[in-house]
């Protein structure tokens, strides 16, 4: 795999507001720890944008039909590109999380040049595997609503942050921005 660009790491977080202040505040306290060199070196962090809610209300509404609860979006120049929902126990494939699913939907419909500096939004944060492709993939951008450390309370995680990952992938510009409707997405672990 060709890794030769010569980028500089832009692994930023910044909190959100409303109702996910708390839980967003903890979540992204918790990946400025992990990921503070990356985030020293980074561009300007991105403010949670008038439409973050919008396009994570169709993720969590993606992840509310998954197989478990966690669904993402991708959008690209304003628009939902891809949609996908955790469908593990509906294929039998393990790896079949909602990012997985979306990137893949966007690679098969579209091409690997729509997924380039796209925006991914998911009720959860990433685990090691949907962020290795996220990163491999080039999305500019990432969105989630719920941390693993809050996820971690409902569901097994891989206690490894989408910061902390980011962090060790220099080579990759990607701001994240953590806890964007974060009370919504844990909301339906209590279904
Ligand atoms: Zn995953």
């Amino acid at each position: 795999m060709a890794c030769h660009d010569a980028c500089t790491a832009a692994a930023a977080v910044s909190a959100v507001s409303r109702r996910g202040m708390v839980a967003g505040l903890a979540s992204s306290t918790a990946v400025l720890s992990a990921g503070l060199s990356a985030i020293r070196r980074a561009h300007a962090a991105t403010a949670v944008s008038a439409d973050d809610e919008g396009f994570m209300r169709l993720a969590i509404e993606e992840a509310r039909h998954g197989d478990f609860p966690f669904g993402a979006v991708i959008v690209r120049d304003g628009q939902v590109v891809a949609r996908g929902r955790n469908l593990g126990r509906t294929n039998g494939d393990p790896t079949a999380h909602g990012e997985m699913v979306a990137i893949r939907r966007c690679l098969a419909d579209r091409g690997s040049a729509a997924l380039r500096g796209s925006t991914l939004y998911t009720s959860g944060e990433p685990c090691a595997m949907c962020m290795g492709a996220i990163l491999w993939s080039r999305i500019g951008r990432l969105v989630f609503a719920a941390s693993v450390h809050e996820l971690a309370a409902k569901i097994d995680q891989i206690m490894i942050t989408s910061g902390e990952i980011a962090a060790k992938a220099p080579f990759v510009p990607i701001t994240i921005t953590g806890g964007v409707l974060a009370d919504e997405a844990m909301q339906l672990f209590g279904r």
